[in-house]
């Protein structure tokens, strides 16, 4: 069954825990590429092709997802890429809700960090299982105990070791697989694990005492458990110097889960339903600038696709045949001529597909659960040239369509509202204003911090709502009320005086 042996991920972290080596090496030891390295460096090519993208190019860092597909015995994994920078976008948090599990990397000297909480709340609200991965343990770091207990109390998980670091930094003796005793050793110069495998180590007598300690202390592993968000399965080792990836691989086989059912209206689709149906999770548009072509990133949920099949926007437009869809396989764009459950595709379209959109054959399902996260910076638009003011509407409309940046049209007064969740997005804003659309604009800041849709049951009371805060009101892209807060304490203090009122720092499209 195809879609069984799909393995459909993403790797979440904080910048510099180890992510790019990481993927470096799932796809090296994964045989899709030869020379560990490379995605860095065929990365900033593969970037330099497109103008505003320079600004990636310059930081060094990448503000679009890709999706990468590699092959190992039988199992298909799609590894979707999630901006780790600090200045992330949506397009971050909504790749998140095209997978069905994650690997977490942590840093052993760091622990949790900022961007990894953040982005395992996201995994929680879909109940994203979650393999750990302590990364750098070659280095000096905390104890083992330490980090296990740091995971589990932050994230309010269960935390099961499934091996254990012998020695840190200057120390370190290799990493011990605790389900069958083999300890994996350094070697050579370079210290890296190049094959040598011990069975029945002999181990140093504190180290002995803490795999003891660590056995009778955490949550024996348990698959349903961590299926269900549970629980974390916790690997020891080095992305670098190779301990761990390849024991990663094997756990995200063996544990992970396959494509499951996902939510959607009338009712939920299972992957064995025969007829094709996917999501749209993120739009690229630009990717070549000699064609203003946008690449429509779908996840398929379930059916086989066939190349040249005709899909249907739920709700919108006229089935789309296509020709040229677009599968991921690390680096290479291969044309697709058949793709799985789990699988994603890239749909090349002239701006008619959405992030949020549900494609199928017969357009009678709509996938639900897909948001739209409450932006953290939040800018008015100074439009220099007011003749401009539609093109500026029509630039607005579509990038909030693509899912770069909010907008919000204030319920007073002409001053557009954008909102993103990381700096970098509004650099692209500008020089996309700039290049693509010829609008001369700047940024100023807003008197608002944050926003929050909101709705009520009953329409009385959001209007009455509303109607005493009228200036702090606007509208989304879509029409939705939306509710911007100087702070974020003004939102936890209007929560309390209006409760019947709910706002949602997501909303589902
Ligand atoms: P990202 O920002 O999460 O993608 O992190 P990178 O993969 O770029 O790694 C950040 C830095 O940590 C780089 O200098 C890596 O060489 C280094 N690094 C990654 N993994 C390890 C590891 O296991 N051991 C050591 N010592 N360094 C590592």
């Amino acid at each position: 069954m195809p879609s069984s042996s799909r393995r459909t991920f993403a790797i979440i972290s904080h910048p510099d825990a180890g992510k790019t080596t990481l993927t470096e090496k799932l796809l090296y030891f994964g045989g899709a590429i030869h020379l560990a390295g490379e995605v860095k460096a065929r990365g900033a090519n593969r970037r330099a092709r497109s103008d505003w993208m320079k600004i990636e190019q310059q930081r060094g860092i990448s503000v679009t997802s890709s999706v990468m597909t590699f092959e190992r015995e039988g199992v298909t994994f799609n590894l979707l890429d999630t901006p780790g920078h600090e200045d992330f976008s949506e397009d971050t948090y909504r790749t998140l809700t095209a997978v069905d599990s994650a690997v977490m990397v942590i840093d052993a000297a760091r622990g949790i960090e900022a961007q990894t909480r953040k982005l395992f709340e996201v995994c929680r609200l879909r109940s994203v299982p979650i393999i750990t991965f302590v990364n750098k343990v070659d280095r000096e770091g905390r104890s083992p105990f330490e980090l296990l207990d740091e995971i589990a109390d932050v994230l309010a998980l269960d935390v099961s070791p499934m091996s254990w670091p012998v020695g840190l930094g200057s120390d370190f003796q290799g990493v011990l697989d605790l389900a069958t005793g083999r300890l994996s050793r350094p070697e050579g110069d370079s210290r890296t694990f190049q094959g040598k495998v011990e069975d029945a180590p002999a181990l140093p007598e504190n180290i002995a005492e803490e795999i003891e300690l660590a056995q009778a202390g955490y949550a024996e592993f348990d698959v349903d458990a961590y299926r269900n968000g549970d629980l974390t399965p916790v690997y020891f080792g080095s992305a670098l110097k190779d301990f761990g990836p390849a024991e990663l691989i094997d756990a995200l086989a063996r544990h992970a889960p396959p494509p499951r059912p996902q939510p959607a209206e009338p009712a939920p689709i299972a992957p064995d339903n025969a007829e094709v149906t996917g999501f749209v999770f993120k739009v690229q548009a630009n990717m070549d600038p000699q064609h203003r072509d946008r690449i429509a990133f779908m996840r398929l949920c379930s059916g086989t696709f066939k190349r040249g099949m005709k899909l249907t926007p739920t709700g919108h437009g006229k089935p789309i045949a296509v020709h040229s869809p677009i599968l991921f396989f690390a680096q290479n764009r291969e044309v697709a001529d058949e793709a799985f459950p789990g699988d994603i595709i890239g749909i090349p379209n002239h701006g008619t597909l959405r992030v949020g959109d549900t494609l199928s054959e017969r357009a009678d399902v709509r996938f639900t659960g897909l948001p739209n996260f409450a932006p953290e910076i939040l800018r008015r638009v100074a439009l220099k040239d007011p003749t401009k003011t539609k093109q500026l509407r029509k630039a607005l409309d579509d990038m909030a369509e693509e899912g770069v940046t909010q907008v919000f049209y204030p319920e007073i007064g002409s001053n557009w509202i954008i909102g993103v969740v990381g700096q970098l997005q509004l650099e692209v804003l500008l020089s996309r204003l700039e290049a693509e659309y010829k609008v001369d604009a700047g940024l100023e800041p807003a008197p608002f911090d944050t926003a929050r849709w909101v709705s009520a049951e009953d329409a009385a009371d959001l209007k009455a709502f509303t109607d005493l805060n009228r200036s702090a009101m606007a509208r989304d892209r879509d029409g939705n009320p939306v509710f911007l807060a100087k702070t974020a304490w003004e939102v936890g203090y209007v929560a309390d005086r209006y409760p019947k009122v709910k706002f949602a720092a997501t909303r589902e499209r």
